[in-house]
């Protein structure tokens, strides 16, 4: 029987975000990915990897008594585990120093609920505080979706906090250096610069997010495979683990896959990033790495993936096993070739989800009736969804699912909004439609900041009318 498996789609959240922009508060950052001690309450058992952080807060612009520092939002997978059980810590062991100029740093009394952290300031005139802590991945993957083996570890912002912010939600970074060892493969929102002592650290001035996130991979359950399509790189990292022993307590990774397996995939991704390319041959995406694993809950209902963009160039997908039987993973490689500044654009849920869908499905189904099917078959879910139906996408604050009782905004921003662009597109023509898109792509890319507006009026100006436009922005 085909189980339905809802997607867990990179732009969905679980908690509300935070964005408060103060000033002040300056740190560095050193990040060692060590092996997993057995010792630790969750330790080697679920993880083969830990971190050992270093945040060193520079404290003299500060006037107050005491550092308030927090640890933002959790997962919400993480919450789910932790209920009833203390000793599912994310942070097994934390140490707290300061020190005044030079001086060498000695211990400092803190307070640590699990979310904020209380540093009185010395009196002895302190100049930098100093918090180490060991730091496991969320448990998602672990433990509510696979009981283990997987080899992807996420240190995801977005999920939940791996570093500590000032209590008003901001840390400005001077310096973030990861030490990595070689038995991983490291993934990071951002570019990235090599060091002479073999460390790697991140590119702060061309860093375009508010957080830090990453992800490591752990090579030796993955089987790399490279792909070229014309001027495209492509890494495919398939995973050995043997779906039928997911059940046993100690994984090994198989020696080899199948080729008819390998060849299907490499066949996959090839016609996908080809469509892609022809849809968007101005796109500056031209290195890929796709990771798959098993990602998804014990009861198959849910499934996971992210796009990491760690340049314009260079993008890392992630996805569930799953996601090649369906437009799942198209959605991922869509947003690296479209690879909207969330910041700078309104109606964000429009074009950096909702029309992501639309093009996801377009390049899935090339054959049209297939194509028609589908997005009638999105409009029929979310009618069948319970809750009210007038929402527009417009009105969205936040985009998510409650992956208990399936309420959420999720209905409306992947299955009316991309449905409805599928029917107008028809409707004043595929091709004149896909065009505004590229211009309105030119447009962002040149740094002229073009919103929603601008997006009608380039499709006015290619000749729809504007009673047909108006009807579109009614319809979604
Ligand atoms: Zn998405």
């Amino acid at each position: 029987m085909k189980k339905a498996i809802f997607s867990l789609l990179c732009g969905m959240s679980f908690g509300i975000a935070a964005a408060v922009h103060a000033q002040g508060l300056h740190a560095t950052m050193f990040v060692k990915v060590v092996d997993a001690e057995p010792q630790d309450s969750l330790g080697a058992f679920f993880y083969p990897y830990k971190l050992k952080v270093i945040q060193d807060f520079d404290i003299r612009p500060l006037s107050c008594d005491t550092l308030s520092l927090k640890l933002e939002n959790f997962s919400f997978f993480q919450t789910l585990r932790a209920e009833g059980d203390p000793d599912f810590a994310l942070i097994p062991d934390m140490n707290v120093c300061s020190r005044n100029g030079q001086a060498p740093y000695h211990d400092t009394d803190y307070t640590f609920d699990g979310a904020n952290l209380s540093i009185p300031v010395p009196a002895d005139a302190a100049t930098h505080i100093r918090i180490e802590y060991g730091y496991y991945s969320d448990l998602c993957f672990r433990t509510h979706i696979v009981p283990m083996g997987c080899g992807l570890l996420q240190y995801d912002f977005g999920w939940n906090s791996w570093y500590f912010k000032g209590d008003d939600g901001h840390v400005e970074f001077d310096k973030v250096a990861f030490d990595i060892p070689d038995t991983v493969c490291f993934f990071i929102n951002g570019e990235s610069i090599a060091e002479a002592d073999g460390t790697v650290s991140l590119d702060l001035a061309q860093h375009r997010y508010d957080d830090i996130s990453f992800h490591i991979a752990d090579k030796k359950w993955y089987d790399p495979h490279p792909v070229r399509i014309g001027d495209i790189r492509c890494d495919l990292l398939l995973s050995k683990r043997d779906t039928s022993e997911v059940e046993n307590e100690i994984p090994v990774p198989l020696a080899q896959l199948p080729d008819s397996l390998i060849a299907d995939r490499k066949e996959r991704i090839g016609r996908i990033i080809r469509s892609l390319h022809g849809l968007f041959p101005e796109s500056k995406a031209e290195e890929f790495t796709i990771l798959e694993d098993d990602l998804r809950t014990e009861d198959e209902k849910y499934a996971y993936g992210r796009a990491v963009h760690m340049s314009d160039r260079e993008h890392a997908v992630f996805i569930d096993r799953s996601y090649w039987l369906d437009p799942s993973l198209t959605h991922e490689l869509v947003h690296c070739f479209l690879n909207y500044n969330y910041d700078r654009i309104d109606a964000r849920y429009f074009f950096d989800e909702s029309l992501i869908e639309y093009f996801a499905n377009y390049v899935y189904y090339p054959d049209p009736n297939e194509r028609d099917e589908a997005f009638a078959a999105k409009l029929e879910y979310f009618e069948n969804l319970p809750g009210d139906k007038d929402i527009s996408i417009f009105d969205i604050s936040r985009n998510y699912v409650d992956t208990r009782s399936g309420d959420g905004t999720h209905g409306i921003v992947y299955h009316k909004v991309p449905a409805r662009i599928h029917e107008f597109a028809q409707k004043i023509g595929t091709e004149r439609f896909h065009e505004a898109v590229r211009k309105f792509n030119l447009r962002l890319e040149q740094g002229d900041a073009p919103d929603f507006e601008d997006f009608g009026r380039i499709l006015r100006d290619s000749g729809v009318s504007e009673e047909d436009w108006l009807q579109f922005v009614r319809s979604i």
